[in-house]
């Protein structure tokens, strides 16, 4: 859209420089006839209408420059370039945007997003993880909130899929990653039981591809001196399988600063499993998806126990996302599925409800 408009106001351009010039050149040419019937030089009056002709030429362009600076910055979109071994990634790629597609809902979301950085219109809910046997508290993922000054709340599902995609998720992840550590240290020196706590935080696929990325990690852990076993990195599935081989890398090197990983929303992407044995995970989130109807769809029990069983051959821990009923959690304790997290425990908590939260943990437990 962006490309054709350019393109027409290419066009009006050229057009419009087009009559003027010949107006110009039909004027200038009686011009130049009658002051040739004055009495003046000839190579004189050659020599202004020349210069008058540059000096138009120089106005004009001067005028197309400026133009064109006091437009507004076009969106910025990235484009992933596609990997021979994803089979996700074809012609009809869902999150590949090239800039000429780029609707003009995403460029006002854009805007409103660049806004919101610098508003500091975000800020983080907690959602707690719980162990399946005696719901205790084991940590809880760190979720991204916005509230637009007119819209309201906007859901994650609505704006990261656009920030994931531009510039904007540098800063976005930057801000996650260190308002989540910085919390999570403060909440320890508070409350002694949250140092036994992991807290996972979402790292955008492009983000977890950037060539700094374990000394950017690095970097956010030591400012905020929260210790590297407090912090889970999420990495969905479809991202580690976008670049297996690259992924296996950047795991192994967080693997050794202490950083705890997990996969994100297991079952959703296509997963290689000779990959898979060779990810340094800890823990796999089955995807909500499959927990809709476990409690009476025999098929997803199975696909679940499928799922459970690849975990525990690979080492993983198993956490089960979006539990919402006593029904799931039954069949998710029969089948041995040892961590969940869900509305069923709670829904994400603001930061202060959070605290209290563990306050109150921590007098249960007599710390
Ligand atoms: P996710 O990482 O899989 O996060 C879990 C999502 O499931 C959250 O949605 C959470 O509120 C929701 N959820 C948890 N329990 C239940 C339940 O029992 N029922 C239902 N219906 N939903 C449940 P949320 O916060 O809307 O986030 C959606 C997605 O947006 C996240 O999925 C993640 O992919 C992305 N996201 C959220 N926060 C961040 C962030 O800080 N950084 C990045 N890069 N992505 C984020
Ligand atoms: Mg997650
Ligand atoms: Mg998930």
């Amino acid at each position: 859209m962006h490309h054709d408009r350019s393109r027409f106001s290419l066009f009006t351009s050229v057009v419009l420089y087009a009559i003027a010039s010949s107006a110009w050149l039909l004027g200038s040419d009686r011009l130049f006839a009658w002051m040739l019937h004055q009495p003046v030089h000839h190579g004189f009056v050659q020599l202004l209408t020349d210069l008058s002709w540059i000096g138009f030429s120089c106005l004009y362009i001067v005028w197309l420059v400026r133009r064109d600076r006091h437009r507004p910055i076009p969106i910025q979109l990235v484009v992933a370039a596609p990997t021979q071994d994803d089979p996700s990634l074809g012609e009809s790629t869902p999150d590949v945007h090239p800039v000429s597609q780029a609707t003009s809902q995403d460029a006002k979301l854009y805007a409103d997003l660049q806004q919101a950085i610098q508003r500091q219109e975000f800020r983080l809910c907690y959602q707690p993880i719980v162990l399946l046997t005696n719901e205790d508290l084991v940590g809880f993922e760190a979720l991204i909130r916005w509230r637009h000054p007119i819209d309201g709340e906007r859901s994650p599902v609505q704006f990261m899929p656009l920030v994931e995609t531009t510039d904007l998720t540098a800063v976005v992840d930057a801000w996650v990653l260190e308002e989540a550590c910085r919390q999570m240290k403060w909440w320890q020196q508070h409350y002694p039981i949250a140092r036994s706590l992991v807290v996972s935080v979402n790292l955008s696929g492009q983000q977890f591809c950037q060539p700094n990325l374990v000394t950017w990690v690095k970097s956010i852990l030591d400012s905020t001196g929260l210790p590297a076993k407090s912090l889970k990195l999420e990495v969905t599935e479809t991202t580690l399988m976008k670049d297996a081989q690259l992924a296996v890398e950047l795991l192994e090197q967080l693997n050794q600063i202490g950083v705890k990983l997990s996969i994100d929303d297991f079952g959703t992407g296509y997963s290689s499993l000779s990959y898979l044995y060779r990810f340094p995970m800890d823990t796999l989130k089955i995807d909500r998806s499959f927990l809709n109807h476990i409690d009476v769809d025999g098929e997803q029990v199975e696909l679940v126990r499928t799922i459970l069983m690849l975990a525990w051959n690979l080492g993983l821990d198993t956490i089960a996302e979006g539990i919402e009923t006593p029904m799931q959690l039954a069949q998710l304790k029969s089948l041995r599925c040892t961590y969940g997290q869900g509305f069923l425990f709670s829904e994400p908590l603001e930061a202060s409800e959070m605290g209290k939260f563990l306050k109150k943990c921590q007098q249960a437990n007599h710390l």
